[in-house]
């Protein structure tokens, strides 16, 4: 059995986090004055079904009490093992078409073998089709006394606006880190696993606000003789956090050769930009979290939020992320806001590149390609559509003018070193090959 399975809940007050949609259930089911459809809705891995099959649990129980069922009577132990006649769950991906649904709606009005209530589980509702789902609110609009539907779904936009208003809808929300990190290591008291605390909380940051997908990662790991963050960092092909955070601390006090010096070891180590990014954005949420540096850093947060949405994963990373770097150079001229007006360029740059992308989509289709990416295009042609030059001349004209703003003293020396790394860069720019 996986470690998921053998750590899901038995009882409601059992589940980790959810507690407004758990307490709401319990007090439904408390009072004996629940509905007969559901939606439960959230992302994967937040107790969707965990929360339905506890329901389903719970109203075919022969002594429940309190909201929770007693989890030791035949039903239950039936219901736990997944083998109870009156619950029946059906994966919506698999079954969608209007014939499973009617071959479903003619069960229905039998009662039930052995319970009050017959729980139709459907997961991945979403899934089924237009006519299943017309089908489906038919029933919902009036089901036999004796039914209780619950629908599970990843994707509540994606259910017609009809269905749901049959339905009374929870909603799951993204597990905390901190709650998922205790839930793990909790786990591996009883596992004998050896996982410190730093190595919880990265496998809790890396799992989406999934609780499936943090035990998964944990019990993947469970052969090692001790699960820390190096383990995690290298099992996930993390970016080790240590040089994150020191690349966004030499990019926050403008100290872009050693910045420079922290990206190039990253990259060696086989990582992309992208991953960075990610790193980044991690590591300035955990910082906010602690009310690190808060003020200095939220801006930049919500930029390498909005930067990182904004890349598609086909264009040319690397080259933003150069032009990112060389931006940041040249900002060691301002000292107010340089960070954010260093990704305000880079913002700008991706706008250039996105249009690019979609004209030459677009030209491309009109003349019967389909074009796919990575988009092939060669250095000329990205030269004279995306602009490179004029930012060289920005660059440069920022170079010259020394006096443009205002530059402490003892900056010299920096602004020496910056200046030499900007003109390198330059170089690699002009001879970039873009894959946009
Ligand atoms: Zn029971």
């Amino acid at each position: 059995m996986s470690l998921y399975n053998k750590y899901r809940p038995n009882l409601f007050r059992e589940i980790v986090s959810q507690e407004v949609t758990i307490t709401a259930i319990k007090e439904q089911l408390k009072n004996d004055r629940f509905s007969q459809a559901y939606i439960m809705a959230g992302t994967r891995g937040t107790g969707k079904t965990t929360t339905s099959k506890l329901f389903s649990k719970y109203v075919t129980c022969e002594s429940p009490s309190e909201g929770e069922p007693c989890d030791v009577c035949g039903s239950c132990i039936d219901a736990k093992a997944g083998r109870h006649s009156d619950i029946y769950e059906i994966d919506g991906a698999s079954n969608n078409s209007v014939d499973h649904i009617r071959t479903l709606i003619d069960e229905i009005k039998y009662p039930p073998m052995r319970s009050r209530y017959k729980v139709y589980i459907i997961d991945e509702v979403h899934m089924l089709s237009g006519s299943a789902f017309n089908a489906l609110l038919k029933t919902l609009e009036e089901p036999p006394g004796h039914v209780v539907f619950i629908l599970a779904t990843t994707e509540l936009h994606k259910v017609p606006a009809t269905i749901r208003s049959r339905c009374q809808i929870f909603t799951f929300a993204q597990i905390e880190v901190r709650d998922i990190s205790a839930h793990l290591l909790k786990i591996s008291r009883f596992e004998n696993i050896n996982l410190s605390e730093e190595g919880a909380r990265l496998i809790a940051e890396n799992t989406d606000g999934s609780m499936r997908d943090g035990i998964s990662i944990l019990e993947q790991l469970s052969h090692n003789a001790l699960i820390d963050a190096q383990t995690v960092e290298k099992a996930l092909g993390l970016i080790n956090e240590k040089h994150t955070c020191s690349f966004v601390e030499f990019l926050l006090d403008r100290d872009i050769e050693n910045a420079i010096t922290v990206y190039k070891e990253i990259m060696k180590q086989g990582k992309t930009t992208s991953q960075l990014i990610e790193s980044i954005i991690r590591f300035l949420a955990g910082a906010i979290m602690c009310g690190d540096r808060v003020g200095e850093m939220s801006s930049t947060l919500k930029k390498l939020i909005e930067f990182k949405r904004n890349v598609q994963k086909e264009s040319n990373i690397q080259l933003l992320f150069n032009l990112f770097i060389v931006d940041a150079c040249t900002c060691t001229k301002v000292i107010d806001g340089a960070l954010e007006d260093t990704l305000n360029k880079v913002d700008k740059r991706i706008y250039e590149i996105e249009s690019f992308i979609k004209k030459v989509v677009k030209n491309k289709s009109a003349s019967g390609e389909t074009p796919k990416p990575p988009y092939n295009i060669d250095d000329k042609t990205a030269d004279k559509h995306l602009n490179v030059k004029p930012v060289q001349e920005e660059v440069k004209q920022e170079l010259a003018s020394d006096n443009k703003a205002p530059i402490q003293k003892d900056d010299s020396e920096l602004k020496k070193a910056n200046s030499e790394r900007v003109q390198s860069l330059l170089g690699r720019l002009n001879k970039f090959q873009a894959k946009v």
